[in-house]
């Protein structure tokens, strides 16, 4: 069995957030496909099941039943977990959404590319702002007649206040839209007219006929990058065009502190249709590259469970006393009841006892499950950053934190900030 110390580099805490019909649900299912098509290669003894299971849920769809699934996307070779959280689809200011949104690092926006900025979409975009939740945002369904690209970006700026950076330029449009120009590298990744689900793209040269937009398109996302990030700066002050690499890095810094700050969010933007199997790669790609790992959260903060004035802060390391919030608990068909967890620092030990220090009472940790889309695997212990299921719980309930015995905190207060009144 087990026992997972994971590079939390390497670890993404996402939700996925849209207004309903955007897209949510098929992006998340084809991130779900093509994840466990790539997670399936470095598997080989178990190839020949995961491929017979992705047979099987390409006919009827992979959804997730899970509050927390996991899944796992190489970039550049370097194998990732991501840490997909459910957030609930109605979007109302319920303790549910608050939880969900708690315990991410960082969340993909889907914007319908025909409506744009849509009510919903303002209520989740300020949510994340209230949680200091780093995001980036891919405007689906291209393909549909009336898809406008640019004019999703322009609501992002004038509804949600946002600053976004594009970093594609669709190539075609509505039924023709067949790919888009990568504004970093400077090449068009283009997919066959007819993708099918997990088909990979070709990554050609620009075309003539889209080469001056390019360009364009490519010198403001250096001068927004710049406006955003002092190292930056520098180097467009001297007239220097920064390699790949560092833009890439930052655009991450610029992405991750100001999804942070209370100021503008400035937000990497992507487009595709994940229906028709077009974007949702590079969207993964963006995924890992441009949100926060675990530890781009420096500490947590709780408070001392007889003094609440007393603040305490944990860092995202298995050396720290453990602390871990319940986010969900679900009934699990053949495992019963489910409490969802992240931890934040410390380590969960399967068959260890801990500490309900909101009830200050204790608590044996039963077994601990990793939940896949098509499988649940069984772990001994996981470490700070990361997100599992667990069994056994008797008393916790959402919203309560799990911690060392002999060193209690409290890590969500009681008291809910009060929701943000909706200005039309
Ligand atoms: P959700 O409510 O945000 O989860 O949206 P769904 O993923 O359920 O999608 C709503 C509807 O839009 C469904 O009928 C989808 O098949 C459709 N849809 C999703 N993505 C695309 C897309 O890229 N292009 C087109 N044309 N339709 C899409």
């Amino acid at each position: 069995m087990a026992t997972t110390s994971l590079d939390l580099a390497r670890v993404r805490n996402i939700g996925i957030m849209a207004h309903i019909d955007a897209g949510k649900t098929t992006t998340t299912e084809r991130i779900l496909f093509y994840t466990g098509v790539s997670y399936k290669i470095g598997e080989v003894h178990d190839g020949a099941a995961a491929m017979d299971w992705m047979e099987q849920e390409q006919e009827r769809g992979i959804t997730i039943t899970s509050a927390a699934t996991t899944c796992h996307w190489p970039l550049e070779e370097v194998d990732h977990t991501i840490n997909i959280i459910d957030t609930p689809g109605h979007v109302d200011f319920t303790i549910e959404v608050e939880r969900s949104l708690r315990v991410l690092d960082g969340a993909v926006t889907v914007f319908d590319g025909v409506a744009g900025v849509e009510p919903q979409s303002e209520t989740v975009w300020r949510q994340a702002d209230r949680y200091g939740v780093p995001r980036i945002c891919f405007v689906n369904k291209l393909d549909r007649t009336g898809a406008e690209f640019h004019r999703c970006v322009d609501m992002i700026t004038d509804r949600l206040g946002a600053t976004p950076l594009v970093m594609q330029l669709p190539i075609g449009a509505e039924a023709d839209f067949k790919g888009v120009i990568d504004l970093v590298t400077m090449k068009a990744l283009v997919w066959p007219v007819e993708a099918a689900k997990g088909e990979m793209y070709d990554t050609v040269d620009i075309p003539a006929t889209h080469a001056e937009a390019a360009e364009e398109w490519h010198g403001k996302l250096l001068e927004t990058v710049a406006e955003n990030d002092d190292q930056m700066m520098e180097l467009y002050l001297e007239g220097k065009e920064p390699s790949v690499e560092q833009l890439y890095e930052a655009i991450r810094r610029v992405t991750i502190a100001s999804g942070k700050s209370s100021g503008t969010t400035v937000t990497p933007v992507f487009c595709g249709t994940a229906f028709k199997n077009k974007g949702v790669q590079p969207l993964l790609d963006a995924v890992v590259r441009y949100l926060p790992s675990p530890l781009d959260v420096e500490a947590i903060e709780g408070h001392d469970v007889k003094d609440p004035e007393q603040v305490i802060a944990r860092r995202p390391s298995d050396e720290e006393p453990l602390s871990a919030l319940a986010f969900k608990i679900m009934s699990d068909p053949h495992l019963g009841k489910l409490t969802f967890v992240r931890v934040y620092s410390g380590r969960l030990v399967a068959g260890s006892a801990v500490l309900n220090s909101v009830k200050g009472r204790k608590e044996r940790i039963g077994k601990i499950y990793r939940m896949h889309a098509n499988k649940r695997e069984e772990i001994e212990s996981v470490g700070a950053g990361d997100i599992v299921a667990v069994m056994g719980l008797k008393q916790t309930t959402t919203g309560e934190t799990l911690s060392d015995e002999k060193n209690p905190v409290i890590l969500e207060s009681m008291d809910f900030p009060a929701p943000v009144i909706e200005v039309a």
